[in-house]
């Protein structure tokens, strides 16, 4: 049995999800530790922390000295915790104390979520995050149709022709590079790793170098094939963690529609599985984030086991995965 701290139940960090017995029989072991009446919670089986920046000046008023570690220049401090240490709760409530004034008592933050191999070995999927580089394609010439995007979101604009980078952004160490507008570069490795293991729901279109005329034959865009993975309920969204969900400001960036959840990702994510097809790579079905200059909204991606097994064996640099839920 272990505690589950209301406020931060409340505020996302740790979502709960209602199981059915039967449900629950298959959690067990995975991450059923609290079972009170009729209802089984589920806390998430995964060695979390959370990793803030907090301008010191308003560090010192609420954090104990010996709380995080100040950065080179003196003005930030860096706070890592585990989501379910009780600090937690003072930084939400220094937060939102900043955030009435129109500051902040945080800005930086980034989840750290690490499993076990039994836990990496029992999940059906995981999304895929990517090394990341300041650079997109519109810079270099690659179009988009505006005209297909939502008009209350602004998701959706699909790219109209082929994708052109600056090759001399694109590290030779890594396999796999995202760039500002989520468009996604694979290695030449990928591609035939992906092609002779068989994976499937993905293809790899012809990408040009800037000062090019012909295609790169180093780099391809991948992309999946199916964009039907749809996010359960319990994924939270949000413009930050600590705060609420369904606050005046997080619900700016979710479209009425359906497009978009939120400018962010807050928890794992939680798949309907009705809505996952088997395959092993899909693009959820929602957007987060916003169209802002070169940025643009950005569907999770979510890989099978064979493609960890791929990356593994391969040795594919420049991606890391994160345990997904099919719910
Ligand atoms: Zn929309």
């Amino acid at each position: 049995m272990r505690e589950i701290d209301p406020l931060l139940g409340a505020v996302g960090l740790r979502p709960e999800v209602r199981l059915s017995d039967e449900e629950a029989y298959q959690y067990n072991g995975r991450g059923v530790l609290q079972v009170s009446g009729a209802a089984r919670l589920r806390v998430l089986p995964v060695k979390e922390q959370l990793d803030l920046r907090i301008v010191e000046e308003y560090a010192r008023p609420w954090l104990p000295d010996d709380r995080g570690t100040i950065m080179g220049s003196g003005i930030v401090r860096q706070l890592v915790v585990d989501t379910d240490d009780p600090i937690l709760a003072v930084v939400a409530e220094a937060q939102a104390h900043y955030r009435a004034m129109g500051q902040w008592f945080f800005h930086g933050w980034n989840f750290r979520r690490r499993y076990s191999k039994a836990e990496l070995d029992a999940a059906e999927i995981f999304q895929a995050t990517f090394h990341s580089v300041e650079i997109a394609g519109e810079d270099y010439g690659t179009k988009y149709d505006e005209y297909r995007a939502c008009p209350m979101c602004g998701c959706g604009a699909t790219q109209a022709n082929e994708l052109v980078l600056d090759r001399k952004r694109l590290s030779r160490r890594k396999d796999f590079i995202e760039t500002l507008a989520c468009e996604l570069v694979a290695s030449s490795r990928v591609a035939e790793a992906f092609q002779r293991y068989e994976v499937s729901g993905v293809r790899f279109d012809a990408m040009r170098c800037a000062g090019s005329d012909v295609s790169s034959d180093e780099w391809m865009q991948l992309i999946a094939t199916s964009h039907d993975a749809r996010l359960a309920p319990a994924t939270v969204a949000g413009c930050r963690p600590l705060e609420d969900p369904n606050s005046e400001e997080s619900a700016r960036y979710r479209c009425p529609l359906g497009h978009r959840l939120g400018l962010n990702l807050i928890s794992e994510a939680f798949v309907e599985r009705s809505s996952w097809d088997g395959k092993d790579v899909a693009y959820s079905n929602e957007y987060f984030g916003s169209h802002q200059g070169l940025l643009r909204p950005r569907r999770l991606i979510f890989v099978s086991q064979k493609v960890r097994e791929v990356i593994e064996q391969e040795k594919l640099r420049g991606v890391t995965l994160e345990v997904a839920h099919l719910v």
